[in-house]
């Protein structure tokens, strides 16, 4: 089965950018979350995103989620999951879900008003679990450092890092695979909001 995986609008600006410009400093292009050495997701994050994704699954719909929260230091603590508008397609070449432009700049200026960052993207597949050619051109999350996580099986099983599939921006602009005993290593779920 050939399943397509579109997403169409503009990527998010760097979360060092005002949303009205596209401006980065040099610093935030280089650095950006590559020095993280803890990601703490409360495990109420990971229910919501796993649960709209099983839910749009339902339907035969891909599901797209995103991790957002603060860093300190080398921790990074997501405070949130945020479910963007999205429309989910289902048409001969496959599934696809897309999250339009003007929806891209409301989720970057909320980010900027209450000084939050993009951390994680996370997007359901029919079956299997891997990055697509479409997912590494239309990533909403443009951050170096930043993660891509694919579930698969439309969310259907609990969330499980051994199940999905983890990426990593590295400075070149490409997804990296991450075996899940590094992922495992990154990601700690967490009974509350920390910090
Ligand atoms: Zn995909």
């Amino acid at each position: 089965m050939n399943w397509r995986h579109t997403r169409l609008g503009r990527s998010l600006t760097s979360p060092d950018a005002s949303p009205h410009s596209t401006a980065t400093t040099a610093e935030s292009r280089i650095v950006g979350f590559t020095d993280l050495e803890r990601v703490l997701v409360p495990r109420s994050a990971v229910e919501v995103a796993n649960s709209h994704m099983r839910s749009v699954g339902r339907d035969g719909y891909e599901g797209f989620a995103l991790w957002i929260g603060r860093r300190d230091g080398t921790v990074f603590n997501v405070t949130e999951t945020l479910i963007p508008a999205q429309s989910g397609v289902r048409s001969e070449d496959g599934v696809c879900v897309t999250v339009n432009g003007d929806e891209l700049f409301r989720i970057n200026v909320y980010l900027y008003d209450h000084g939050l960052t993009l951390i994680a993207q996370l997007h359901s597949h029919p079956t299997d679990a891997y990055h697509s050619d479409t997912d590494d051109s239309f990533p909403i999350a443009t951050t170096v450092g930043a993660f891509s996580l694919v579930i698969p099986d439309f969310a259907r099983h609990p969330f499980s890092f051994e199940r999905c599939a983890t990426y990593r921006l590295d400075h070149r602009s490409s997804w990296v695979s991450i075996p899940p005993d590094a992922v495992g290593r990154i990601f700690k779920f967490t009974d509350g909001l920390e910090g």
